[in-house]
């Protein structure tokens, strides 16, 4: 059986730290699906659809990366495509509090689910994508917090 994961979340944008998650599960799994979400709790900044083609970006040499763009429960996503593994980073002790009751929540709703999650590299520790919005938002140098080819001058 393929081991299929998905890697949800907001991406708004997508961060070094983000992409260096997705470079150290890539050997783990036959298909990773990138899933930009749309969160109830959160407000974009980016357009959905420019978010997703930076991802593209980013991977457009990887075959087993997928992006896509979802609503909804993650897990219901996951039965979908038949992904029996969800990504998450960890960077602070807060970020466990969350992702824990999330974890807990989404193994009752999906018992064929595992959360599986990722240190984040020290070097990525301070990294958000809520700073690097605000960075945009004043006009500082954003691009050095994400990937390479991610260009977010012009924003605001
Ligand atoms: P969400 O809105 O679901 O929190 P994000 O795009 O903010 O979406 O984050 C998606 C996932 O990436 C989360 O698990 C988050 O902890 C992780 N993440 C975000 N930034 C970093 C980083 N700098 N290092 C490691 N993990 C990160």
């Amino acid at each position: 059986m393929k081991k299929i994961a998905v890697f949800p979340g907001s991406f708004d944008p997508i961060t070094k730290g983000h992409e260096s998650i997705i470079l150290r599960a890539l050997p783990l799994f036959d298909e990773l699906y990138i899933a930009v979400g749309l969160n109830s709790e959160k407000k974009d900044f980016f357009p959905l659809e420019k978010r997703k083609e930076w991802i593209e970006l980013v991977f457009k040499n990887c075959q087993n990366v997928k992006v896509i763009t979802y609503q909804g429960l993650t897990v219901e996503l996951c039965k979908q495509l038949n992904a029996h593994y969800i990504l998450r980073g960890l960077r602070t002790s807060s970020d466990f509090e969350f992702e824990r009751s999330i974890g807990q929540i989404n193994k009752k709703l999906y018992s064929d689910i595992e959360t599986i999650f990722f240190l984040t590299a020290p070097e990525y520790t301070a990294l958000n994508s809520s700073i690097v919005r605000d960075v945009v938002r004043h006009g500082g140098d954003a691009n050095q917090f994400v990937p390479d080819g991610v260009d977010l001058t012009g924003y605001k």
